[in-house]
Order: structure tokens, then C-alpha cells, then sequence
């Protein structure tokens, strides 16, 4: 297939408070907001966009930031952890930081041979930090508060939690071209794309038994697999299709292009593009610097400024180390 999927395109989750959201993941992780959007589906309600220096496919994490909102569960039919990858050595810098910070951190552990730190984000958001080998090899964004030797490579990738695995498992590796790395009691371990790219690894968890989850504030929201382009992703859509799936029209997202299904076990997937790109509409160096509309929101800025919280500056916690 010429047109394979190439990795994780971008995570997408919930939170409640915009500034809340953006300290943590730029001045806390160092991640570099890439595009300050409206939800293009309510547009009183911010899209964050974090990721590298440029917003490269595989590491960017959004957010819809409802101020309010409840918190979710986790459970199946959900994306349960979303793991960022970092060079090793670096999980002791990260745990003093993370805790200087008063961040919650669950106990560390180790998964087909790398080090894995789980945590919590402020709306209870579990992330992980895994210290991988190839992350060393990604430039990162190091203009942020983070240095470039322990800052953020993108994502290693993501896990699933399901009650029956077994649809699902056929889906990504029959249909969508994961391959099985290995299987860990209850965790498969999958991989797609190309070797040294961020976001390659699917885990999949299967709980017989587990009850749904319900996704609101501090959940994932959807998972996006990415495709060179629209083509590629046409020939996805005709795939899915065949394989009986749901799956909605091409979405103009702006920055990329996007279809959705849900797979088997209930966990919403997206496939987008990596064209055309953050810099659509702001240069690299402006990247996430002012509020950006489609052009169909153009004619209602004055509108949708006035109805969206305030918004700052990311605030770099005092008590941490630089
Ligand atoms: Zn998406």
C-alpha cells in the first residue's frame, strides 16, 4: 500500500480552563502552542494546538477547553493514555520538575524495555513519559521553557482500552496495517510507520468486562492517524467503507484534511492529512500567536473574540527548575 498510514497525525482531548491548559502544556512540558483556533463546530469555545516548532504530524496534542465542563471516566471504548516520547536519561529531570510542580505522578514502569512515567494532567488527563531510544534523533521545540536535551519528541503513542479486543485487533491489523509487535498480559503492543517518526505505537488493552468510559473533561477525545495526503486519504475512506465501517465525508479541518469513524470497541478515530500545514495561515516564527479563524468565521471575529475567555501568556511555574 503506497498509501499507508504513517504513524499518530494529532491527539485530541478535552479540558475546563484555557489558561489552566496552556501553562501546563507549554510552560510546564515545553510544548510550543502552534495555532490558537476556535472549535470549528462551536465556535465560542477555544481549539488549542501544541506540538514541535512547526506542528509536525505525530506531535500535536489539542485541546477543546470548556470552562465548566465534568469530568469523564476512564474505561473501554476509550483512549486511555497518550505517551510522549523523550530522550533517554531524562525521567529524573522530569519527575523533579513534575513534582516542583505539584503534579501527580502514578508509579514508574517499564514496557518492552524503556522506562514509562505516568501522570496526570490538571483535568486528570493521563499522560505518560517514555523514554525511547530514537526520540534523541527528533529536533524538539527548544525555544520554550524546556532545554533541547530533555525536551519532548512528539508522541510515542497512545493505548485503548477495550471489554472485547478482538474487532478491534483485526481493524488495525488486518484493515489498517499495524503490525504486532508483541503481547504483555493484558497489552498488544502495535506499531505502524516509518522508524525514527514520532507516535508509531498503538497498545491495546484488552479488559473483559471493563465498563465504558465516558469522555468529557480529562479524556481523549479522538485519536488521529496520519496520511501523506488527500488522495491517500480518499483510499481510506473507499477501505473503510468496504470494511463496513461509518465512516463521515472529508471534514475541511484548515491545517489538514479529516475523515472519522469509531473502531469496533467505540473509540473515535480520525485520518488526516499532513497537508497543508500549520503554517497556512501564520509563518513559522508567528505560529500560535494570535487567534485564527477560517475564512468562514472571518466575517464573525468581533463576535467570537468578545464570547471566548481570556486568554494569556503561558505562565512557567516559579517553584520548578529552569
Ligand atoms: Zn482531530
Amino acid at each position: 500500500m503506497n498509501d499507508r498510514i504513517l504513524g499518530i497525525h494529532h491527539v485530541t482531548a478535552i479540558a475546563t480552563d484555557p489558561q489552566t491548559n496552556l501553562d501546563f502544556y507549554a510552560g510546564l512540558l515545553g510544548l510550543r502552542l502552534v495555532k490558537k483556533t476556535v472549535n470549528f463546530d462551536d465556535p465560542r469555545t477555544y481549539h488549542l494546538y501544541y506540538g514541535d516548532e512547526t506542528g509536525s504530524p505525530g506531535t500535536i496534542l489539542t485541546f477543546f477547553p470548556w470552562p465548566g465542563a465534568r469530568r469523564g471516566s476512564r474505561g473501554a471504548g476509550q483512549t486511555t493514555a497518550t505517551a510522549f516520547a523523550i530522550p533517554e536519561g531524562t525521567l529524573p529531570w522530569w519527575r523533579r520538575r513534575l513534582e516542583a510542580a505539584g503534579v501527580i505522578l502514578a508509579e514508574p514502569t517499564r514496557r518492552w524495555g524503556q522506562e514509562v512515567q505516568p501522570l496526570l494532567d490538571p483535568d486528570g488527563l493521563l499522560l505518560e513519559l517514555v523514554e525511547d531510544p530514537l526520540a534523541a534523533v527528533r529536533r524538539p521545540w527548544s525555544e520554550g521553557p524546556v532545554g533541547e536535551a530533555q525536551a519532548i519528541r512528539g508522541f510515542h503513542g497512545v493505548t485503548l482500552l477495550e471489554a472485547d479486543a478482538t474487532d478491534t485487533l483485526d481493524l488495525v491489523h488486518g484493515t489498517m496495517g499495524f503490525e504486532i509487535l508483541g503481547e504483555d498480559g493484558e497489552r498488544t503492543r502495535l506499531r505502524i510507520g516509518r522508524e525514527g517518526d514520532p507516535g508509531l505505537h498503538l497498545d491495546i488493552v484488552d479488559r473483559p468486562g471493563e465498563a465504558l468510559g465516558r469522555v468529557a473533561a480529562g479524556s481523549v477525545h479522538h485519536v488521529a492517524w496520519r496520511v501523506a495526503g488527500d488522495e491517500e486519504e480518499l483510499a481510506w475512506r473507499r477501505r473503510l467503507t468496504a470494511a463496513g465501517l461509518g465512516v463521515t465525508p472529508v471534514q475541511d479541518r484548515q491545517y489538514f484534511h479529516s475523515i472519522y469513524f469509531r473502531e469496533p470497541g467505540g473509540v473515535l478515530f480520525e485520518i488526516a492529512t499532513d497537508t497543508p500545514g500549520f503554517d497556512l495561515d501564520e509563518s513559522v516564527a508567528e505560529l500560535g500567536s494570535g487567534l485564527q479563524l477560517p475564512p468562514w468565521y472571518e466575517p464573525r471575529r468581533g463576535e467570537i473574540e468578545a464570547s471566548l475567555p481570556e486568554l494569556g501568556a503561558p505562565v512557567v511555574p516559579a517553584a520548578v527548575e529552569p
